[in-house]
């Protein structure tokens, strides 16, 4: 994808996944002059192997940790949906909810996880969230009479958007380059303290650097972030 996006729509089922699969390609877009939004469907409260810890208490520190991060990167706003940890549902709530901010933000590029990986374990809520998203983007938020209410009721307009980018896909096809943001990237996953910094023995900041360096051999770059693409008809 050579073009920057005008407006980038990112839909993260928990705190933190967008910034390990996407976060060097929506600093670039930001430094281009791209207004990036996120869509944050869970509250990550399941995310820790820490005895004692509860659910709340994880979800109040993941949410600061997830305004950090985007902070860092520069995402203009963090829409929270608030659902629990693991419990995402393809319903026809959480559907609207993913068209009301697509019709809201007017997105060229909606970022989501990959729905459907055959042979590598993926969380539930990354396969959910991937679906939902699809769908939402062709046909829900493109066509008026699907949820008309968002229109009679809140004035939001039926968009189409121009492409889906998954992240996280077994078979990639777009390569981004990220050599200049990936430092940018990496303080933004640091700011996931409860994920990275407390807890050492995860590794996360290897595997962040291991993929950014399969991506970039891929792409033909040293360090790069990948995706598998789909576009659909705009006009
Ligand atoms: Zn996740």
């Amino acid at each position: 994808m050579e073009e920057t996006p005008e407006r980038v729509l990112v839909v993260t089922p928990h705190p933190d996944d967008a910034e390990i699969w996407c976060g060097g390609t929506l600093a670039r877009w930001i430094r281009q002059g791209a207004e990036v939004y996120y869509v944050l469907c869970t509250d990550g409260g399941k995310g820790s192997e820490k005895p004692g810890v509860t659910a709340d208490e994880l979800a109040a520190t993941r949410d600061r940790e997830q305004l950090a991060a985007a902070a860092v990167l520069g995402v203009k706003e963090v829409v929270k949906l608030g659902y629990p940890d693991g419990e995402l549902e393809d319903t026809s709530e959480f559907r609207k909810q993913l068209v009301r901010e697509i019709r809201r933000v007017q997105p060229d590029v909606v970022l989501v996880t990959e729905p459907y990986r055959r042979n590598l374990a993926w969380h539930r809520d990354h396969r959910v969230a991937g679906q939902v998203a699809l769908d939402a983007v062709f046909p829900y938020a493109r066509d008026h009479l699907h949820f008309g209410e968002l229109w009679s009721e809140e004035g939001l307009e039926p968009h189409k958007t121009g492409t889906i980018l998954f992240w996280g896909a077994e078979q990639a096809d777009t390569f981004i380059d990220i050599g200049e943001t990936l430092e940018i990237k990496l303080e933004a996953v640091q700011a996931h303290r409860s994920q990275v910094a407390e807890h050492p023995q995860r590794e996360v900041i290897d595997y962040v650097m291991e993929r950014a360096r399969d991506a970039g051999a891929e792409g033909g770059c040293a360090y790069a972030e990948a995706f598998r693409k789909v576009t659909f008809r705009t006009t």
